[in-house]
């Protein structure tokens, strides 16, 4: 089996990395989805240690304080996310592939830490796609849509950054490439 490398997937707000991160780790069990730490508050179905492990303020900044985290950010300038560091490298060291889901930010950081690492920028189809994809799934209030839809065009015009640009036309699609890219077969179908 080909060792695993770190792969960081990035990309604007409600261009389907959830959706593609969610494929991946349900049809290729060598892959090791990384559960980020956040304070923002779980939304209904969410469960604490599967989603995110979601902590209070204090705790996070402990975290950030004690270099527990690879990489961190606040993101939309509303909630704190976060990588824990010892379970990326668990990972490797157990030989299953880590995939992290963080933000731009969070990438431009593991770039400087982990330059080794594959960073690929899952894109929409179109904005006017972007936009329906955020409209349609109505998690957010239109006002948490503006907020993320002004960081979305501030997070397109990165890609040019990553080392792969896939463009999400197809979740299985997309998800796929993905693992072609960190090196696998695919497990099942
Ligand atoms: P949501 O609140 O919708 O679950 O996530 C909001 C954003 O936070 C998404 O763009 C997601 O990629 C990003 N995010 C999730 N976990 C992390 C993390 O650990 N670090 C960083 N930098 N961003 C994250």
């Amino acid at each position: 089996m080909t060792e695993g490398r770190l792969v960081v997937l990035a990309g604007p707000t409600a261009v389907g990395k959830g959706t593609v991160a969610a494929y991946v780790q349900e049809h290729y069990p060598q892959v090791w989805l990384s559960v980020s730490v956040t304070t923002r508050p779980p939304r209904p179905g969410e469960v604490d240690g599967l989603h995110y492990r979601f902590v209070d303020d204090a705790t996070f900044t402990r975290m950030q304080q004690d270099g527990e985290l690879l990489e961190w950010a606040v993101v939309h300038g509303r909630a704190k996310y976060g990588t824990p560091r010892t379970p990326v490298q668990a990972a490797i060291d157990a030989g299953r592939w880590p995939l992290l889901e963080i933000d731009l930010q969070g990438a431009r950081q593991v770039r400087r830490t982990m330059p080794e690492a594959l960073f690929v920028f899952l894109a929409p189809p179109s904005w006017e796609e972007l936009v329906r994809r955020l409209v349609g799934r109505g998690t957010e209030s239109p006002e948490e849509q503006r907020i993320r839809l002004e960081t979305a065009r501030a997070e397109l015009a990165a890609a040019e950054e990553f080392d792969v640009v896939l463009v999400n036309d197809d979740v299985r699609g997309s998800a796929e490439m993905l693992v072609s890219l960190m090196g696998s077969p695919p497990v099942s179908s």
